[in-house]
């Protein structure tokens, strides 16, 4: 019989994860606090819960897929959160992408309890997430990360163990940092590639061949972007979640973040100008309507 899992947060990520785990055969319990996607899961199998605390209560594995670090100590460490459900010796997994202190503070409130919890944040996208592709980094005790094996490779391919809690954060926090910073210097660089006379499809094949080939261009330009597509997605307030985490990093580690830096700021402006709910890839509409060319493959 295979574990009982209980999913929290059925959003962009954690509904086709989640749809995932039922087609590997996992029982499935889920909750979100939009009941919208809930229906969706139920009639794919799945039993809805009301609360985080309810599905914390009837699952051997409870896994968050949530926006942001406040959002994850909520639905754990709040009122009618995980942590007053869990049962000992259940594994509580949240795979969102959050600070690193806030994972360390997760695992520490469900220790007395006999929780064991791990970070263990994904990357590849919601095309990842469908496709059951995704890289997933996971920190905490490596024999629990063991145990949890086979359930991570219902939902994604390229599993990688990074240390203790807390350290499954650190390297996504790393990964989206080159991602953001790559996705702003594919917009600024084929916006001038394009305004200078060449057309994209030629720039987009011999850059896809060559030094400067990034998964930003090749995944999301390529195949929503350029396309004239900028829904999510990755949406960009989450890029700009994901900067900011990489800032505090830096100033908790005493390190410049100059690319970096700029990069946050540059996603702080599209946030700012109301630009949040769209992808991540957004920067290359702006630079298309600053340079008055249009980014097309
Ligand atoms: P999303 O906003 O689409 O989904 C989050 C879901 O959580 C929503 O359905 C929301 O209603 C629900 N929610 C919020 N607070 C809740 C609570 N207290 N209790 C229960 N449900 C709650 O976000 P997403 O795109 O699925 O991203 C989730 C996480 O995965 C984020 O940390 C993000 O940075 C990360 N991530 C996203 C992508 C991507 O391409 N979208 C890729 C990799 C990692």
């Amino acid at each position: 019989m295979k574990e009982k899992i209980g999913f929290i947060g059925i959003g962009t990520m954690g509904k086709p994860m989640s749809i995932n785990l039922l087609k590997a055969g996992y029982p499935l319990m889920v909750f979100d606090v939009n009941s919208k996607p809930l229906e969706e899961l139920k009639e794919k199998g799945a039993t809805a819960g009301k609360s985080s605390k309810e599905v914390a209560s009837q699952s051997d594995v409870i896994i968050t897929m949530l926006p942001n670090s406040g959002d994850v100590e909520k639905a754990m460490l709040g009122e009618m959160g995980v942590i007053e459900g869990a049962r000992r010796d259940s594994i509580v997994i949240d795979m969102s992408t959050i600070d690193p202190s806030v994972s360390r503070k997760v695992a520490r409130a469900f220790s007395p309890k006999g929780v064991k919890v791990l970070d263990a944040p994904v990357s590849g996208g919601q095309m990842g997430a469908i496709a059951a592709t995704l890289a997933i980094m996971v920190g905490g005790d490596e024999a629990t990360f063991q145990k949890c094996l086979p359930l991570f490779q219902a939902m994604g391919k390229k599993i990688v163990y990074c240390g203790p809690n807390g350290s499954g954060e650190i390297v996504k926090i790393i990964n989206n940092l080159l991602a953001g910073i790559n996705m702003i210097a594919t917009a600024e660089a084929l916006t001038l590639g394009v305004k200078a006379g060449v057309g994209l499809k030629t720039l987009y094949d011999a850059i896809n061949a060559s030094s400067g080939q990034n998964w930003a261009m090749q995944n999301y330009c390529g195949a929503k972007a350029f396309k004239g597509d900028f829904e999510p997605g990755f949406m960009a307030a989450l890029m700009y979640k994901d900067l900011g985490l990489a800032m505090n990093l830096a100033k908790e580690e005493g390190i410049p973040l100059l690319i970096g830096g700029l990069s946050h700021q540059l996603y702080s402006n599209i946030v700012a100008s109301g630009l949040g709910q769209k992808d991540s890839s957004i920067p290359v509409k702006m630079l298309e309507d600053l340079a008055k060319v249009k980014l097309r493959l």
